[in-house]
Order: structure tokens, then C-alpha cells, then sequence
């Protein structure tokens, strides 16, 4: 699980809590679970597939950044997470649930009505701590590192 002072540290990398960047962050650690952070099992490389909060929780848990050149974004307006780790070649594709976003949905309702301040707090903390199959449905992938390798 992420430790307690990831929510904190993610809030001042991305200058607000929302569901979006704990999202992200569900995401990214789903996927760190299965293929190391980067750098803890070999290099890990990523591609998120929208330009929206989630990607500095995709950073933070994962390791990969657009800084460092491993974690791509292609504004293709979904929320979706392919990882890669190119050492052992595991692949994963990772996407938010419709629970999971449902939740994201009426955040953002509350919040443009100014109202239910309690239950916005309700809803990101109940992002954070969801088991992973209510926040995240993953697949992995085929094609390992024989095949990256033949892309190249
Ligand atoms: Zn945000």
C-alpha cells in the first residue's frame, strides 16, 4: 500500500487534492506493484493516454516522468496506463473502473456547486484506501522484451 506520506507529498507536487491525481496515483501504484517502481526492479517505462491530473500521481507512484523521458503522454483522452518494465519485459495496461470515476464525476458536481464539502472529503479519501479492483482494472499484456526489442 502507499505509505502515509505519499498523499501529502502528492498534494504539494500537484498543488491540489483531487480525485484525478489520486487516480492516478492508484494507477501508477497498481502498476509498481507488478513491475517495480522504476529503477527498484530495472526501468520502467510509461505512456498515459490523457492530459489531465492523474499524471502526477502516475509520476509519483510509479517513478516514471516526463522529466526523465520514461513516461509519455499522448492526449488521447482516455485514462488509460500502459507500463513497461524492459528488463523483465512485463507489460501491463492499467484503466480506471466506472466506480472509480463515478466517484470522480460527483466530486467534480459538488465541488462546481460549492457544496458537500464533507463528501468530497469522503470521496478522495475513499479513492485512496479502495481496494485495488474497485480503483483500477488491469490486464497484462503480451509481447515482452523479445518483441520491444524488435521494434527497436
Ligand atoms: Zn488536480
Amino acid at each position: 500500500m502507499l505509505s502515509e506520506e505519499f498523499w501529502p507529498l502528492l498534494a504539494r507536487l500537484h498543488g491540489h487534492r483531487c480525485p484525478m491525481s489520486i487516480m492516478g496515483a492508484r494507477l501508477g501504484y497498481a502498476a509498481a506493484a507488478r513491475l517495480g517502481r522504476h529503477r527498484e526492479k530495472g526501468d520502467v517505462t510509461a505512456t498515459y493516454m490523457n492530459r489531465n491530473c492523474a499524471i502526477d500521481g502516475v509520476m509519483l507512484a510509479l517513478g516514471t516522468t516526463p522529466g526523465n523521458g520514461n513516461l509519455k503522454i499522448e492526449a488521447k483522452g482516455l485514462n488509460l496506463l500502459e507500463a513497461v518494465n524492459d528488463e523483465s519485459g512485463l507489460r501491463f495496461r492499467l484503466t480506471l473502473t466506472e466506480g472509480a470515476l463515478a466517484l470522480g464525476r460527483r466530486y467534480g458536481e459538488l465541488r462546481r456547486a460549492q457544496a458537500g464539502e464533507e463528501e468530497r472529503e469522503e470521496i478522495l479519501v475513499r479513492l485512496q484506501i479502495a481496494p485495488e479492483e474497485e480503483v483500477v482494472e488491469v490486464s497484462e499484456l503480451p509481447g515482452g522484451a523479445c518483441c520491444r526489442r524488435m521494434d527497436r
